[in-house]
C-alpha cells in the first residue's frame, strides 16, 4: 500500500522540519532551560590532595566542558561525613571509610552543565580501583578501593542532597560566561 502522502507532499513539508541551530547543539548552557543546568557533586578525598591531583581532575572536568559552580577545602566533620555516607553505615568497610575521609583535607567542588551525573560518574570509573579503566580518574590514578581519589554523586537526587549537606546555598556561585573574558588580554 503506498504512503498517504506523495513524494511532493512531502518535499513541500521538508522546509518546516527546521533543523536547530548548530550553535544551540554546541553550547546547550546558553539555552537556559533547567535540563541543562544539571548539578553533581565532586570531591577529591584525602589521598587526592596529598597526590597533588587537584589541578588534573579540575582539568578534566574543565576540558569536558563542564562548569566550575563552587569549591572550598575543608576538613570533612564526621557528623557530614556520616549523612553522606548513611547508606554505608552498615557495611564492613565503614569505619575504615570515616577514618579514611577523615584523614586530611577533601576539596569538594560543584559542577555544572548537561547530563553531568552520569558524565561524571564515567569519568570517575568504577568503585574498584581495580576494575576502573585506563582514561577514567580512577584507572589512571589509583590501584585500591580503599584509596581511590575521589568522589561523585551516582544520581540527580543523591546530588542534589550532597550538594545541599557540603554547601549552603548562599555560598553557590550563580557566573554567566561573558565574551569579554574569554580572551586574556583586555577588550
Ligand atoms: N569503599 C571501600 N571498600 C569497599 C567499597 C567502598 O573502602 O568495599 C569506599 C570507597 O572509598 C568508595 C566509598 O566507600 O568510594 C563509597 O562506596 P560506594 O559504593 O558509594 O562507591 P562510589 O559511589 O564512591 O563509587
Ligand atoms: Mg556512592
Amino acid at each position: 500500500m503506498k504512503g498517504v502522502l506523495g513524494r511532493s507532499a512531502l518535499r513541500g513539508l521538508l522546509p518546516s522540519l527546521r533543523v536547530p541551530d548548530s550553535r544551540w547543539l554546541m553550547r546547550p548552557n546558553s539555552g537556559g532551560s533547567s535540563w541543562t543546568q544539571e548539578r553533581t557533586l565532586v570531591a577529591l578525598k584525602p589521598d587526592g590532595i596529598q597526590r597533588r591531583l587537584v589541578g588534573a581532575v579540575i582539568q578534566r572536568f574543565e576540558r569536558r566542558g563542564f562548569k566550575l559552580v563552587e569549591m572550598k577545602m575543608l576538613q570533612a566533620p564526621e557528623s557530614i561525613l556520616a549523612e553522606h555516607y548513611q547508606d554505608l553505615q552498615r557495611k564492613p568497610f565503614y569505619p575504615a571509610l570515616i577514618i579514611y575521609m577523615s584523614s586530611g583535607p577533601i576539596v569538594a567542588m560543584v559542577w555544572e552543565g548537561y547530563n553531568v551525573v552520569q558524565a561524571s560518574r564515567a569519568m570517575i570509573g568504577h568503585t574498584d580501583s581495580t576494575e576502573a579503566a585506563s582514561g577514567t580518574i580512577r584507572g589512571d590514578f589509583s590501584i585500591h578501593i580503599s584509596r581511590n581519589i575521589i568522589h561523585a554523586s551516582n544520581s540527580v537526587e543523591g546530588a542534589q542532597r550532597e550538594i545541599q549537606l557540603w554547601f549552603q546555598s548562599s555560598e553557590l556561585v550563580n557566573w554567566a560566561e561573558e565574551s569579554s573574558h574569554s580572551s586574556s588580554y583586555p577588550a
